[in-house]
C-alpha cells in the first residue's frame, strides 16, 4: 500500500510539470548553431514532452558579462555551445542548478567546451580539443568487455573521417538504452575519439569502433554517456555534427530520452517503430 501511494504521488508529480521547461543554450560554436538549434528544438518538442526556450549568447568577442539565464527555472538544459566562457557568476549558477538536481544534456561539440573550467568537465565527464591532455583526465573505452579508463599520455579530442558507423549498447538496461536494439546504424557523422576528462560517476551507454581505415584510433570510443553530478543527471552524446546527423532516428530517439531522464531519472516514451537496425540507418524529416 505505501508503494501504492509513492507511485501514485510519483505519477502525479510527473504528469503535473509536464511538458517540462527545457532551456537550449547557444551563440558561438565552431559548427552551424543557427541551422542545428531548430532541430533540436523540433526533437525535443516533437516527443511531447518539452516546452523549449532558446538562449543564446552574445556574438564572439562581445562582452558576456549579462548572459546569465535563470537555471533553476529549467528542469533540463540543453547545450548547442562550443566558444568562449560565461561570466563566473553564470558557471556558479550552473554548477549549482546541476549539483542541486538539474538535468543537463551535452550534444556533441559541446563537450569541447570550457576546457579550464573544472565543474563542466565533471559534468561532461570526458572532453575533446581546447588544449586537452593527460592533464585533464584519462581516455575511456570499451576494451576486452568492459569500461577502461586509460591514462596514457596524449591528446584529447579527435576524429576521423566522417561515414556512417554502428552504435553498440554497453549499458542496455539503463532507462535510456531500455527496448532499443544491441546495435544500431547511425547515419554519416563525426565519431568523436581520444576524449578524455575526470571520467567521475560516469556510465558509457554506448560505444562507437573507431575505424583506423576512415582515420580512427581502432578504439571503442563513447559516443552516448550519463554522469551523475551531485543530485544532477547528465546525458552526454557525442553524436550530432550536422543537421545531416541529427537526421538519424537513432540520434532523435536518444536526444529525446536522454533528455527526459536528464529531467525526471524516468524514460517514458516508447521506441519508434522507424528506430534504426544493425544493417540500415533510418531518417527522419525535420
Ligand atoms: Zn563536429
Amino acid at each position: 500500500m505505501q508503494r501504492l501511494t509513492l507511485g501514485w504521488l510519483v505519477a502525479c508529480g510527473i504528469a503535473a510539470a509536464q511538458p517540462y521547461q527545457a532551456l537550449l543554450i547557444d551563440g558561438q560554436n565552431n559548427h552551424d548553431w543557427q541551422a542545428t538549434t531548430p532541430i533540436l528544438r523540433a526533437i525535443l518538442e516533437e516527443s511531447k514532452l518539452f516546452r523549449v526556450t532558446v538562449a543564446t549568447t552574445p556574438p564572439k568577442g562581445q562582452d558576456m558579462t549579462e548572459f546569465r539565464p535563470d537555471f533553476a527555472r529549467y528542469r533540463v538544459v540543453v547545450s548547442n555551445y562550443n566558444g568562449e566562457p560565461w561570466p563566473a557568476a553564470t558557471n556558479a549558477d550552473f554548477a549549482r542548478y546541476v549539483q542541486q538536481g538539474g538535468g543537463f544534456v551535452s550534444v556533441h561539440a559541446a563537450d569541447n567546451a570550457f576546457p579550464e573550467w573544472p565543474d563542466y568537465n565533471e559534468m561532461i565527464g570526458v572532453g575533446g580539443w581546447g588544449n586537452r591532455n593527460e592533464k585533464d583526465g584519462p581516455y575511456v573505452r570499451w576494451r576486452g568487455g568492459r569500461i577502461v579508463h586509460d591514462a596514457v599520455p596524449g591528446r584529447g579530442g579527435s576524429h576521423g573521417r566522417q561515414h556512417a558507423f554502428a552504435v553498440t549498447a554497453r549499458e542496455p538496461g539503463h532507462p535510456i538504452l531500455a527496448g532499443l536494439p544491441a546495435v544500431w546504424m547511425h547515419v554519416q557523422d563525426e565519431l568523436y575519439d581520444r576524449l578524455r576528462g575526470p571520467a567521475r560517476n560516469l556510465t558509457v551507454l554506448a560505444t562507437a569502433h573507431s575505424d583506423p581505415g576512415t582515420g580512427g584510433t581502432g578504439e571503442h570510443e563513447p559516443v552516448l554517456m550519463t554522469v551523475r553530478y551531485g543530485q544532477g543527471r547528465v546525458f552526454h552524446t557525442t553524436l550530432g555534427h550536422s543537421p545531416e546527423a541529427m537526421s538519424c532516428t537513432g540520434f532523435r530517439t536518444t536526444l529525446q530520452r536522454g533528455a527526459e531522464w536528464a529531467a525526471s531519472g524516468l524514460v517514458t516514451q516508447p521506441v519508434p517503430d522507424d528506430f534504426p537496425d544493425a544493417q540500415t540507418v533510418r531518417r527522419r524529416e525535420q
